[in-house]
């Protein structure tokens, strides 16, 4: 049932505006992963989605933001792997639905919106309107310790050292599970996150949580002003990056991790001999939602 192969492409990257001769980057392809059931979601959801199944769950229930990229892969892998689905989506209802909600009900997901004060307490809104019992309720952006073990298997599909791998950062799910690969198999690889939030310093809670270590780095200045937030300067590098290398990026996850870096290696940060692995962690329906910043 849960035959979904996830082994994604790495790739060294040719950019100008990364140009350095002393380092090499990679990116590894999640956004390759699949179109919708899209790079981190799809790896967070597989150990989720397999314990629903063995616990004999037919319902999946979750919850995220009108642009949401969990929902989607939710609503697709809920039909690929034959559960029903239903979404919580936070705020009004709008007409006509935007692109990831209208893929969200193509793809069978039931959706109710909730009003954003009402949807703060996702276990009352919940069970107001299902029971435990019969619907598997997973959190708002996969956040879960089965979610960290689906990320870290990342891990285990590289075949070179490399000396950093970066990620973006939400919730920090997505760090912790590499972050906990890369233990595992005993690496001597730096993990850094870049936040894309404002204040993101409850990351460090999250992250040590899941994993009972501090053996990775947050990078919290370069979040562009806050969640999706953009800077005209950030809009400018994804356009120019995306032009020149045919990898296209999201304002909110990616293009904030490209930007981040392509500072970091202005001011030096890497020493001569670096191999860094950049994740490309996917969401590009997002981009969809911000047209009319570009
Ligand atoms: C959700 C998402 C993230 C953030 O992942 P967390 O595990 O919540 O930190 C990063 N990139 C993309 C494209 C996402 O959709």
């Amino acid at each position: 049932m849960f035959d979904f192969t996830l082994h994604s492409p790495v790739q060294e990257l040719h950019y100008s505006g990364f140009k350095s001769s002393t380092i090499k980057i990679f990116v590894k392809r999640d956004d390759l992963i699949h179109p919708y059931i899209s790079g981190n979601k799809g790896r967070k959801l597989t150990y989720l989605l397999k314990d629903a199944e063995q616990k004999g769950y037919k319902n999946i229930v979750t919850f995220g933001g009108a642009y949401s990229n969990h929902l989607i892969a939710t609503a697709c892998a809920g039909a690929l792997f034959g559960f029903k689905t239903t979404g919580f989506v936070r705020g009004e209802k709008t007409e006509p639905l935007n692109d990831t909600l209208f893929l969200c009900t193509q793809f069978g997901m039931q959706l109710i919106y909730v009003d954003r004060d009402t949807y703060r307490n996702k276990k009352n809104v919940f069970e107001t309107h299902f029971s435990q019992t019969t619907h598997y309720l997973i959190s708002e952006g996969g956040e879960h310790a089965l979610a960290v073990n689906g990320v870290a298997e990342l891990v285990t599909e590289l075949d070179n050292h490399f000396t950093h791998i970066f990620c973006a950062c939400g919730t920090g799910t997505t760090l912790a599970g590499i972050a906990k690969g890369v233990h595992q198999h005993k690496l001597k690889t730096a993990v850094e996150g870049v936040a894309v939030l404002k204040g993101a310093d409850f990351l460090h809670q999250t992250i040590q949580n899941y994993t009972h270590e501090n053996g990775y780095k947050l990078h919290l200045d370069f979040h562009e002003g806050g969640y999706a937030k953009t800077t005209t300067e950030l809009l400018a590098f994804m356009v120019h990056f995306q032009k020149e290398t045919g990898i296209l990026l999201d304002p909110v996850y990616t293009g904030k991790l490209f930007f981040a870096f392509s500072k970091l290696i202005q001011t030096k940060y890497f020493p001569i001999g670096s191999s860094i692995l950049l994740i490309h962690t996917g969401g590009l329906l997002g981009t969809l939602g911000m047209k009319d910043k570009f």
